[in-house]
């Protein structure tokens, strides 16, 4: 069959070496060096007649885009964006080399072939089909970035800042998606349309210094802020059970009853445990998408054993909901901890906004199309995430971003989130090529299904729900 040949000529090896470069990510500017990833993709490209830019900030981690011309300018463009950066992967723990890129028993193993190598090497092989075939309606961007995982820094958030003319896109498809929920009535891939936002604070605790062999009645600056821990982990947002959240735990509930517990504020926390018990990593995904979530994750004291701290500072990690900002992080936080704790100093050190895509959109409609056609009953299941993607900065610019793939049942939410920074990483070839099928397919059918709509019109708006 034509797509297995063209995924094993040019997707799998394309793959290989994606995760052979082991562009690792530690956070540290220096790290990754992505541009020896960013120039296999180039190279992967020219001998098909296309042309890429490499745009940078630091050489040694640079970024590629290409782009397909389309028929005409009144169609909507279509971006497919992906990282070559990964994590680092502890090979004492793997059963094979995590940078080796070996394919055993149809599957190619490797850190990053999840997340999101696997997508990159597809996006980039049909990339070169498009260019082969006929014009699609609109044009089509290929973004190949590096820095994912520690932010976006010295990709996403330079390449829409800098050259945002260059990658200016109606639609995006990128990470994270295509997981399969096999035991709902109907079997659901996710449909990522929108992420929490990320506020970090830092509480500083005040307390008074003393000799640490007489703590009888101290003002410990430890003790206050390890309390004020203790309550920011038990504090419980109420959920807010948007028309999203109410199709993810549908599709995510295993029995009626919960799924009928679900739906109301009062008791869908009783469906959560009911969820955790069967299912503990789907609770995980439901809960965080359902309400401001608040995680205590770092304590300081400047100090010594014998001496009572007069000074503490703990770190949150706060995920917000579309519309809330900082002072209402503020307020929760201090709601959470009591009013006894007014002496505590918050600092905000890192915030950006939750941000959603309309879900009735030209390119949902495309994608039920073509999963119609490619992997029949399989219904999307809109996602909204917890953590967040390079898809932040396109969406908060007005661009439709969905993070999804066309991945086989193979891949099901409980083994993609196993794998993803975890062990194991590895990718059914299955999944390439079913996805290889919808990005081929995607440009031409988005074109008819946005046909009669200007690009602007077809562009939906960010909003908070
Ligand atoms: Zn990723």
């Amino acid at each position: 069959m034509e797509t297995q040949r063209l995924v094993a000529d040019r997707a799998i090896p394309l793959l290989q070496t994606l995760v052979r470069n082991a562009c690792v990510n530690t956070g540290a500017d220096d790290s990754g060096e992505e541009t020896r990833s960013i120039e296999a993709v180039r190279d992967f490209l020219s001998p098909y007649g296309i042309e890429s830019s490499i745009l940078y900030e630091r050489p040694d981690r640079a970024n590629l885009v290409a782009r397909i011309p389309g028929r005409d300018h009144f169609h909507p463009t279509l971006a497919y964006m992906g990282h070559v950066d990964v994590v680092p992967a502890d090979a004492s723990q793997w059963s094979r080399d995590p940078f080796g890129g070996e394919v055993v028993d149809g599957e190619v193993w490797g850190r990053g072939t999840l997340d999101m190598l696997g997508m990159v090497a597809t996006s980039a092989a049909a990339f070169t089909v498009i260019a082969e075939s006929e014009p699609p309606p609109g044009d089509v961007l290929l973004i190949v970035v590096s820095d994912e995982e520690a932010g976006g820094t010295f990709g996403a958030r330079f390449l829409t800042e800098q050259h945002s003319d260059l990658v200016k896109c109606d639609y995006m498809v990128t990470e994270v998606g295509g997981m399969h929920l096999s035991e709902g009535r109907v079997p659901g891939l996710t449909f990522t349309v929108g992420e929490k936002g990320i506020c970090w604070a830092r509480m500083k605790f005040r307390g008074t210094s003393g000799h640490g062999s007489m703590p009888y009645r101290a003002d410990n600056a430890l003790v206050k802020a390890s309390k004020a821990a203790e309550a920011l982990a038990a504090y419980q947002a109420r959920p807010a059970l948007t028309p999203i959240i109410r199709e993810m735990s549908e599709a995510f509930m295993t029995d009626r009853f919960s799924r009928l517990l679900a739906r109301l504020p009062a008791t869908f926390d009783l469906a959560l445990s009911r969820l955790y018990r069967r299912n503990p990593g789907r609770a995980k995904f439901l809960h965080t998408a359902a309400r401001t979530s608040i995680s205590p994750n770092v304590l300081e004291t400047r100090g010594k054993v014998n001496i009572v701290p007069g000074s503490a500072a703990l770190e949150v990690d706060i995920r917000l909901l579309p519309g809330q900002g900082v002072e209402h992080a503020q307020r929760m936080l201090r709601e959470a901890i009591g009013d006894s704790n007014e002496e505590v100093e918050i600092e905000f050190f890192e915030f950006y906004p939750s941000n959603v895509s309309d879900l009735e959109t030209p390119l949902k409609r495309a994608t039920e199309r073509i999963l119609a056609d490619i992997l029949p009953n399989t219904r999307i299941v809109p996602m909204f995430i917890g953590g967040v993607t390079d898809g932040r900065y396109w969406r908060q610019r007005g661009t439709v971003v969905y993070g999804f793939a066309a991945n086989t049942p193979e891949l099901t939410m409980d083994r993609f989130s196993a794998m993803i920074h975890g062990t194991d990483e590895r990718v059914p070839v299955s999944c390439l090529e079913r996805n290889f099928d919808y990005l081929t397919r995607l440009p031409y059918e988005l074109g008819s299904e946005a046909s009669g709509q200007s690009g602007e019109l077809a562009s939906a708006r960010v909003h908070a729900e």
